[in-house]
């Protein structure tokens, strides 16, 4: 049998991790697969572009989640609800769209115990999926974000929501960089006032932001506060999605062991 070739589509893609993290994976495993990088400058090809690369299976990144969710056949309830997929399988020449950046979420801050209430900073793609799964679980979400016009759908599904003008602040048991912001410059995610609020009175707080220490977690740890940053949510989501590329032949500790070695490489 010939090998099994998966890949990640983005723009820009060049800095993914998911190769070598899938990679490893295979060749720890012994599975007969190679993962490579593919730079999809326009969304709308992404479907002829798996088809023609004879691919089973792909991650999707940034800008392409949405173009992922409109290119499948099947997809998952969730992914359904959520309206983004980052992980996509070829069945008997099907797409079935998966998301596992919120599953992969959810468990990277299950470490963190006794949690009911939480605090997003930003309202984008991420924290879409992302809050949904936590509502799912029982959390208590609210979002907040610099700008307005992105709170809607939050509005419509029944989160409190505040704009950094409105915001009336209560105890938050977590507080969650969502945004870009600290990612390539050093800005925070929302006005230091608001921060210094906010944290005091969490029991931790994370930022999806992965690879550096970001400004928001650098005044968390002033206020000798708990942090967590974006790695495990990166390795859980590739776990997942890992489980779906290899149609659930190995357990999420099996993948783990090797998966994990790509960030202390
Ligand atoms: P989007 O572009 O969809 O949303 C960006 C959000 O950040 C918006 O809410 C935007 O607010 C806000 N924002 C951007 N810059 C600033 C700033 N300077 N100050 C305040 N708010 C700002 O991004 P995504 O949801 O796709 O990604 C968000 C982050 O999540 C990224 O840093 C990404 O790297 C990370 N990520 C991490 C993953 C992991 O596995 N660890 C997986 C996926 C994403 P506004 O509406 O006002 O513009």
């Amino acid at each position: 049998m010939s090998k099994v070739l998966f890949a990640i589509f983005g723009n820009p893609v060049s800095h993914s991790k998911s190769p070598l993290m899938h990679n490893l994976s295979f060749q720890g495993l012994d599975f007969d697969g190679c993962y490579a990088r593919y730079l999809l400058e326009d969304g709308e090809k992404l479907r002829e572009t798996f088809f023609s690369l004879s691919l089973k299976g792909i991650n999707i990144t940034v800008p392409h989640k949405e173009h992922a969710y409109n290119a499948c056949d099947v997809l998952d309830p969730f992914a359904k609800k959520v309206g983004a997929v980052n992980t996509i399988v070829e069945k008997e020449g099907k797409l079935y769209g998966y998301n596992t950046d919120a599953p992969g979420f959810l468990k990277a801050i299950s470490e963190f115990e006794n949690i009911k209430t939480v605090l997003f900073l930003g309202a984008g793609g991420t924290a879409k999926s992302t809050s949904v799964i936590l509502k799912e679980e029982g959390y208590d979400v609210t979002i907040l974000n610099r700008s307005e016009s992105r709170l809607t759908y939050f509005k419509e599904n029944g989160f409190q929501t505040y704009t950094f003008d409105d915001f009336k602040p209560r105890s938050y048991d977590l507080v969650i960089n969502m945004t870009s912001a600290g990612l390539e410059d050093d800005s925070l995610p929302c006005p230091s006032q608001i921060l210094e609020q906010v944290i005091p009175t969490a029991k931790a707080c994370v930022d999806v932001i992965y690879g550096k220490e970001t400004p928001f977690l650098k005044l968390a740890k002033t206020y000798k506060k708990p942090t967590k940053d974006g790695s495990d949510m990166l390795l859980y989501q590739g776990i997942i999605a890992f489980e779906y590329f290899t149609e659930h032949t190995y357990t999420f500790e099996e993948i783990k062991e090797h998966m994990q070695q790509a960030f202390i490489l």
